[in-house]
């Protein structure tokens, strides 16, 4: 295809480039909307579900501490150690030891992974998991201890410490007002991670640990358990080895290609830093994951670790698909939009250029120019159509040419279907002919017009109408017509169209079986006239006698000069007898007539009627014939009238 107006197309092409960026920019916003609702949706049933699970764990706790810890004869060990030396503590400890050595067990067996005995002044006590280790100040790596201790209320949270990391629970152990130190029950991360899976078990989880907190607290022999996780050194991941007994169990395959496509998230390393819960898409094998990121604080408020959720989200693929659909539609259109809107153009267009090449081709040509489309509205005129009619372009464009300036039959109205120029619209044919417009000033126009329809891939659209003004030229035949047939002097008929109309006359009587009659009249002594008075004399004796006889015919008489002072004259529908008076009639008029200067004049007449088998020149002989029998007869103002017998007679 042949490109014809290449800066509409760039004109359409760049709108629809920008009309596109618009809508995409518009889908994608959306999308994105939708998305971060998504995630903050999943950030939130993420942490609800944490809330959930750590508080089932320390009303867990709170129970066992009150049904286990609170007994009088666990009560009374401590109240003894307190009050005593250094070895009356070792002896209650081992006393003690020995007493919660099966509830340890249980408590184990239930995740429980530390009961921890302090002293008021924050020492440790007791440690299950490591008797032998007592007597050093928790005050460093314990704040909860010490909280506890200082307030006398129970501490719950999330801690790192100097072995295991995990769910502190710290009771201040209060004894009809004594306080007698305090005890912790500690679960490791494990055990809430397993009761996140049993309430969702399609997740993984994995706990990032911030280096920074954790490491200062950290026994040197436990560092190795820990090791830095894909995002960076300031976060570290717990026993990525599995050797402690409880570790998590290794991600699934798919959540651990999510957990290595993360290294690298600008959006985790924000929500990293930033140090709140949010969530990351991703997108892995036509799947869409989402992330999680929940930050968990230390019992003291510092934030210490983050806690990531691996899951798929089918929410999101469903976005993201009907995202694709949309911009795949949304581009259609905008990809038929555009075309449609090129072809639109370059049609106005190609129009604009036909007519302004046509506006060109015929602004100097003298003949008037307009087109009409198939409802018969002018769609384009020159400016000698204006010229002509009067009317500007303006006027003219949009309104029916049949209605405003076409004339029918005098200036009668015809309808358009009938108007042999419109006409040629349907015909598909051609129009040639005289028709008359009015211009804007009411006068009517005779104009030559040629008309004939204009095609656009074999279907008519209209019409070209050329015209030209020709009134002048008319009028003008007109007088020559009129010339050829007059006689100057007189403005009567000459002989040649008297002998037309006579012999038109000799075949309408004969067809119709009618009756004319024919008078030829010669002055008398006319030379005399001349000779006395002059010729100009004589030539107005000659309009003198015309001026007479005129009174005395019809319209339809034929009045002509035959010769210098020869006067034939034709009546139609006559009687030898009618046309006898009226020989009778105009000799009376000659007789009581004078011309002045000059006297009466008189002539002689032959009055003749048509007969069957006449032809022109035999009546023509037979008035003739008879006129001069009429100036042999006398002439000098007689009359003379000799006729032949009737058809009739
Ligand atoms: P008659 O009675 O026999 O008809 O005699 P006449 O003199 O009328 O006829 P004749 O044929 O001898 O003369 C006709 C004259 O008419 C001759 C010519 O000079 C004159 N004549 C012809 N045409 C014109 C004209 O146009 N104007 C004038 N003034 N005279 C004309
Ligand atoms: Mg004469
Ligand atoms: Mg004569």
């Amino acid at each position: 295809m042949r490109i014809r107006h290449k800066r509409t197309l760039s004109a359409v092409c760049l709108l629809s480039l920008v009309f596109w960026l618009c809508g995409a920019a518009y889908l994608r916003h959306e999308r994105d909307i939708q998305e971060r609702l998504q995630l903050v949706g999943q950030t939130h049933a993420q942490e609800v579900a944490w809330q959930a699970v750590t508080t089932a764990h320390r009303t867990a706790m709170q129970a066992y501490f009150d049904s286990y810890i609170m007994q009088p004869d666990v009560v009374s060990i401590l109240q003894a150690a307190q009050a005593g030396d250094q070895g009356r503590q070792n002896i209650e400890r081992v006393r003690l030891y020995r007493r919660l050595a099966p509830v340890y067990e249980l408590f184990r067996q239930r995740d429980v992974r530390q009961l921890h005995f302090h002293t008021p002044d924050n020492r440790s006590f007791l440690r299950f998991h490591s008797p032998h280790n007592s007597g050093d100040s928790l005050v460093a790596s314990r704040p909860s201890v010490a909280e506890a201790n200082r307030t006398r209320k129970p501490i719950f949270g999330f801690e790192t410490g100097r072995v295991i990391i995990g769910f502190r629970n710290v009771f201040p152990i209060i004894w009809q007002g004594q306080h007698l130190g305090s005890v912790e029950l500690s679960q490791p991360f494990e055990a809430v991670r397993k009761g996140l899976h049993d309430l969702d078990p399609a997740k993984d989880y994995l706990l990032l640990l911030k280096a920074s907190v954790l490491l200062p607290k950290l026994f040197d022999e436990h560092k190795k358990h820990y090791a830095p996780s894909l995002f960076s050194q300031d976060w570290l991941v717990e026993d990525p080895r599995r050797e402690l007994s409880d570790s998590s169990p290794p991600l699934s395959p798919a959540s651990q290609i999510i957990y290595q496509r993360l290294k690298d998230d600008k959006a985790i390393s924000r929500i990293l830093a930033a140090g709140n819960p949010g969530s990351v898409a991703v997108s892995h094998g036509g799947r869409v994951y989402q992330v999680s990121l929940i930050p968990l604080h230390d019992t003291d408020g510092v934030s210490s670790a983050v806690m990531l959720t691996f899951t798929q989200a089918p929410e999101l693929e469903e976005l993201y698909t009907s995202y694709w659909i949309n911009l795949w539609v949304f581009s259609i259109m905008v990809l038929f939009g555009g075309t449609a809107l090129y072809l639109f153009l370059s049609s106005m267009q190609t129009v604009l250029e036909q007519e302004q090449r046509l506006a060109l081709i015929t602004s100097n040509i003298a003949d008037g120019v307009y087109v009409m489309d198939k409802a018969g509205q002018i769609t384009f005129s020159n400016h000698r159509a204006t010229e002509i009619l009067g009317y500007s372009q303006e006027e003219l464009n949009g309104t029916i040419a049949h209605d405003l300036f076409h004339r029918h039959d005098g200036g009668n109205h015809t309808l358009l279907e009938d108007c042999p120029i419109y006409q040629v619209i349907q015909t598909r044919g051609r129009y040639e002919g005289e028709e008359q417009f009015a211009n804007k000033a009411g006068n009517l126009l005779t104009v030559q017009v040629a008309s004939q329809p204009m095609l656009k891939g074999g279907r008519v659209v209209g019409s070209v109408t050329v015209f030209r003004d020709i009134t002048e030229q008319k009028l003008l035949e007109e007088q020559l017509r009129l010339m050829s047939i007059t006689d100057p002097l007189t403005g009567v008929y000459n002989r040649r169209f008297l002998q037309e109309t006579l012999l038109k006359e000799l075949y309408r009587a004969e067809r119709h079986g009618d009756s004319f009659s024919l008078i030829m009249l010669d002055l008398d002594h006319f030379k005399r006239i001349n000779d006395s008075y002059g010729h100009e004399a004589g030539d107005r004796v000659l309009r003198h006698v015309v001026a007479l006889m005129r009174k005395r015919i019809r319209s339809s008489d034929c009045l002509a000069r035959w010769g210098g002072e020869e006067f034939m004259l034709l009546l139609p529908h006559t009687e030898l007898e009618a046309a006898n008076a009226l020989a009778e009639t105009l000799l009376l008029d000659l007789r009581e007539a004078e011309v002045s200067g000059i006297g009466k004049v008189s002539a002689s007449f032959g009055v003749t009627a048509g007969q069957p088998g006449d032809t022109v020149e035999r009546l023509e002989q037979r008035v003739d014939a008879l006129m001069y029998a009429a100036k042999q007869a006398g002439r000098s103002l007689s009359l003379i009238h000799i006729s032949e017998p009737t058809r009739h007679g």
